[in-house]
C-alpha cells in the first residue's frame, strides 16, 4: 500500500483526500516509477480546487509531473533504477499522476532525468519551468537578442513567469516583470534579476489598437487584457510567446500589431511537445537555472499540504515553485 491523493466528484464539487491505494489500482502503462516529488502547477490548481474542468473521469490521482526511479518496465528504453521525469501527456488529467508515491504510465511520456539533475531539481523546475525555457526557446529561435529591447513577463512571480525571468536574465536579456503584486514580490522578481517591475494594472486596461512601442519581446503567462495591451505596446518585428490564461483565455486585440508592427505571437505548449525539443529544453533550463533560483524560487511541500496550495496557486497566492515531497 502506498499514499496517493485521490479526487473524487459528488454533485459536481470535487473532494481531495490523500489515500492508502495499491499498485493493481494504478492505469495501465509500460513503467512503474517511484514517484519521489511531484510539484504544483496552475493546472494542478484547477484540477485539485475543482476550479477548471480538467478532471472528466473520478476518482482521479492528479498531479501533471513527477520525478523519480523505475520500479519495473516492459520497454526496453528504461530499466529498473533509471531515474526518470514526467511532463504532461494529459497525466493528472486523464490518467493518474504525479501526486502519489508510485505511478504507472507509458514509456512514450517519459525523459530521462540529465546527468546534472536529481528529482528536487526536476521538479523545481517542473512543468512551469520546462515551459518557460520552451517560450524563451521560441523568441531566440525568432531572432530576439538582447540588444534589441526589453523583454515583458507577465503573471512573473508565478511559476512560468518566475523561470522565465531568471533564465532570460542568464541569457542576458533586460528583463521587465509585470505583478499584481509589486509591493510583496518585487524584490523577489529583482534578486531573480528583473531590471524593473511593474504593476499588473498598467496592462490590465484597455488598450488601443497600437500603443508606445516598449517590448522587443513577450513571455505571456497570463492572456485576456494584459497580454492585448502588451501586443499592442510591441516594438515593429516584435515576438511574443504565450502559454497561459491565469488572468483569463480570451484576448481582446486588433490586427493591427501585426499587420503594421510585424509583431508575431508563438504559442507555446508543453504538454504535447516532441521528445527531441523537451530533450533539448530540459538540458538547456538545468545548464541555465543559477543556484540561487533553486534557493530563492522554490518551496517545499507534503502530500498533506497539497489541497491547501492548490486553493493558493488558483488565487494567485503563490510564489515562484512548490516542490512536493512524496
Ligand atoms: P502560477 O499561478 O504559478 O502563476 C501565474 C501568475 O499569474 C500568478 O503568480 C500571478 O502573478 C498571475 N496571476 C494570477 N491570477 C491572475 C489574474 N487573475 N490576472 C492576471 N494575472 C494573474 O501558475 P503557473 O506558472 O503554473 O502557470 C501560469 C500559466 O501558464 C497558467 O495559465 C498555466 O495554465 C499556463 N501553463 C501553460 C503551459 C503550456 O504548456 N501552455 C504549461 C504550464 C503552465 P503576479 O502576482 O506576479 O501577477
Amino acid at each position: 500500500m502506498f499514499n496517493a491523493l485521490v479526487l473524487t466528484q459528488e454533485e459536481k464539487a470535487t473532494f481531495a483526500e490523500v489515500r492508502q491505494i495499491q499498485e493493481s489500482d494504478l492505469p495501465d502503462g509500460e513503467v512503474l516509477v517511484r514517484v519521489a516529488c511531484s510539484s504544483i502547477n496552475y493546472k494542478d490548481g484547477l484540477a485539485v480546487t475543482g476550479l477548471g474542468k480538467i478532471i472528466r473521469n473520478f476518482p482521479m490521482v492528479p498531479g501533471i509531473d513527477f520525478a523519480g526511479e523505475v520500479l519495473e518496465s516492459s520497454d526496453k528504453r528504461y530499466q529498473t533504477g533509471d531515474k526518470v521525469i514526467l511532463t504532461g501527456w494529459g497525466v493528472g488529467e486523464n490518467h493518474w499522476g504525479g501526486l502519489a508515491q508510485k505511478a504507472r504510465v507509458k514509456a512514450d511520456w517519459l525523459v530521462p532525468m540529465p546527468s546534472s539533475c536529481d528529482d528536487q531539481k526536476a521538479m523545481k523546475i517542473g512543468t512551469a519551468g520546462l515551459t518557460a525555457m520552451l517560450c524563451v526557446q521560441a523568441l531566440q529561435t525568432a531572432g530576439l537578442k538582447p540588444s534589441d529591447g526589453d523583454v515583458l513577463v507577465t503573471g512573473a512571480s508565478g511559476g512560468v513567469g518566475s523561470v522565465a525571468v531568471t533564465l532570460l536574465t542568464q541569457l542576458g536579456y533586460s528583463v521587465v516583470a509585470s505583478s499584481g503584486r509589486v509591493e510583496q514580490n518585487g524584490s523577489y522578481l529583482k534578486a531573480l534579476g528583473a531590471s524593473s517591475v511593474i504593476d499588473r494594472s498598467e496592462l490590465e486596461i484597455d488598450a488601443r489598437p497600437l500603443e508606445k512601442q516598449r517590448w522587443a519581446g513577450v513571455v505571456d503567462t497570463v492572456g485576456n487584457k494584459v497580454l492585448a495591451t502588451a501586443l499592442a505596446q510591441m516594438q515593429y518585428g516584435g515576438a511574443a510567446a504565450i502559454c497561459g490564461l491565469a488572468g483569463g483565455y480570451a484576448l481582446p486585440t486588433t490586427v493591427m500589431p501585426f499587420i503594421l508592427r510585424g509583431v508575431s505571437i508563438l504559442g507555446i505548449d508543453s504538454v504535447s511537445c516532441p521528445y527531441e525539443k523537451r530533450v533539448a529544453a530540459w538540458e538547456q533550463v538545468l545548464a541555465l537555472l543559477p543556484n540561487r533560483f533553486y534557493q530563492e524560487a522554490c518551496e517545499s511541500i507534503t502530500l498533506e499540504q497539497v489541497a491547501e496550495y492548490a486553493q493558493k496557486i488558483v488565487k494567485g497566492k503563490i510564489t515562484g515553485r512548490v516542490l512536493v515531497r512524496l
